[in-house]
């Protein structure tokens, strides 16, 4: 399968995924503007006509801001949780959205996304494991805590987008206000680097071949942290190490292809 970060933060999440079979593909998330996925897309030669589905995780602005436009001039449905539609005020899709469980898995071509609930401020937030061909990728962001789920997930997945939010000693030290380092800091907010690698180190085997960290707090993190703090998890860890790329907040990421 080929993946393609086209953003990952709290300024607009967009993840293509494609089968190299039939070059059909799904959007997880649609949280930057239809305008800046075409051209994320068209960097690497992709377009929206290619979009069977967009799944969304949740109705925060950073992961939907982009459905009504893009849904209403692609037509593309929009596969959701039935809580998290009625939370989307006035990011609904335009037409089209299909209901799907937190459990439920949808089948469109030959690419299957699956839906796992997730601890998170909203009403009904899920992640996906999207498999094409037996290869499987896990998509986690959001995330408020150690996720048992997830964590037994890592050990069965080729590739996985884990969200790296924050670093610790920034956040407790930076410019937020107090409510706002403890929401971040909650069961329901999102993980720290520190609790990003430890799940990682904890529960990732050699089956692990890509591993991208996102979601990274514009204020509370940065790049090179989140790549050294990597770098130290595989260095000498057992079996194969996998390729290890930091999402970005503000460009599209390389076409990543999972053999
Ligand atoms: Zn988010
Ligand atoms: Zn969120």
């Amino acid at each position: 399968m080929n993946i393609i970060v086209l953003n990952s933060g709290s300024n607009g999440n967009a993840v293509y995924v494609e089968s190299p079979h039939t070059g059909a593909a799904v959007l997880l998330d649609c949280g930057i503007s239809r305008r800046q996925i075409e051209l994320r897309l068209k960097v690497h030669g992709r377009h929206l006509q290619s979009v069977r589905g967009i799944f969304v995780t949740h109705e925060h602005g950073d992961h939907v801001r982009g459905v009504p436009v893009t849904t209403k001039l692609y037509r593309i449905p929009t596969y959701l949780t039935e809580a998290t539609f009625r939370g989307m005020w006035r990011n609904k899709p335009h037409k089209g959205h299909r209901f799907m469980g937190n459990t439920e898995a949808v089948t469109i071509e030959d690419i299957e996304v699956r839906a796992y609930p997730k601890s998170h401020d909203a009403a009904d937030p899920v992640f996906f494991v999207v498999t094409i061909d037996g290869r499987r990728f896990l998509y986690a962001t959001d995330l408020g805590m150690h996720d048992a789920t997830v964590a037994g997930l890592l050990g069965e997945v080729d590739a996985a987008l884990v969200e790296s939010n924050y670093d610790e000693h920034m956040l407790e030290t930076g410019s937020y206000p107090q409510y706002l380092k403890d929401r971040i800091r909650s069961e329901h907010g999102h993980l720290s680097n520190h609790q990003a690698m430890s799940l990682i180190r904890e529960h990732a085997n050699g089956r692990l071949r890509m591993l991208i960290l996102g979601h990274l707090s514009e204020n509370n993190n940065t790049p090179e942290i989140v790549q050294r703090e990597a770098d130290a998890l595989f260095d000498g860890i057992r079996g194969s190490t996998p390729r290890v790329v930091v999402a970005s907040r503000y460009e599209v990421g390389d076409v990543l292809t999972l053999m």
